[in-house]
């Protein structure tokens, strides 16, 4: 039988400040490792992670960086042709979550989409293995925070315990598709 399987190839953006769990997620997601200590060696790394999408294939291209977060912002050839984004904060840390608002608009500045769109976003609220007070303090308004602010969505994630990270990749990968 003639395959006519349909290849998707989306490069992912996950941004946000240093130290936030950005590496580590993306460890977890693709190797299924976790360490307590990962080198930010300077420049922009890729992981590969696919997978089986009915009977589709998505070859997520997922980008981290290292070194460059200090700035708040990227260059636009970092950003250019993503599909999807990932901006992550500690729960633990508030000053990571205030500067959410400023990655996102660093990317809807330097990146559309072709139908003039913003690329779609989700939020990771990470190290939810920890104390949560940003999200207790927040409460039920990070829904609202979202739609504020043009995110698709929010998950607590924690990359030590393995907590919702395929989730959010899927939700992720769910409204590229429907986007496309
Ligand atoms: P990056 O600078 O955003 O890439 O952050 P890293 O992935 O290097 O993580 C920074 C530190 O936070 C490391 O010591 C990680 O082990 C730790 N870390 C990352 N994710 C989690 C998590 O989900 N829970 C906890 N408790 N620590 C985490
Ligand atoms: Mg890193």
């Amino acid at each position: 039988m003639q395959s006519s399987q349909k290849e998707h190839l989306y490069k992912i953006l996950v941004i946000g400040d240093l130290g936030v769990g950005k590496t580590s997620i993306i460890k977890r997601y693709v190797h299924q490792t976790y360490s307590t200590n990962y080198r930010a060696t300077i420049g922009v790394d890729f992981a590969l992670k696919v997978l089986n999408w009915d009977s589709e294939t998505v070859r997520l291209q997922l980008w981290d960086i290292a070194g460059q977060e200090r700035f708040g912002n990227m260059t636009r050839v970092y950003y250019r042709e993503a599909m999807g984004a990932f901006i992550v904060f500690d729960v633990t840390r508030p000053t990571t979550f205030e500067a959410v608002t400023k990655w996102k608009e660093d990317l809807d500045s330097k990146l559309t989409l072709a139908n003039g769109k913003s690329i779609t976003t989700v939020l990771l609220a990470n190290k939810c293995d920890q104390s949560k007070d940003i999200l207790v303090n927040n409460g039920l308004k990070m829904d609202q925070f979202c739609q504020e602010n043009g995110f698709v969505g929010w998950f607590e994630t924690s990359a030590k315990e393995n907590l919702n990270i395929n989730e959010a990749a899927n939700f992720l990968v769910k409204h590229i598709i429907a986007s496309e």
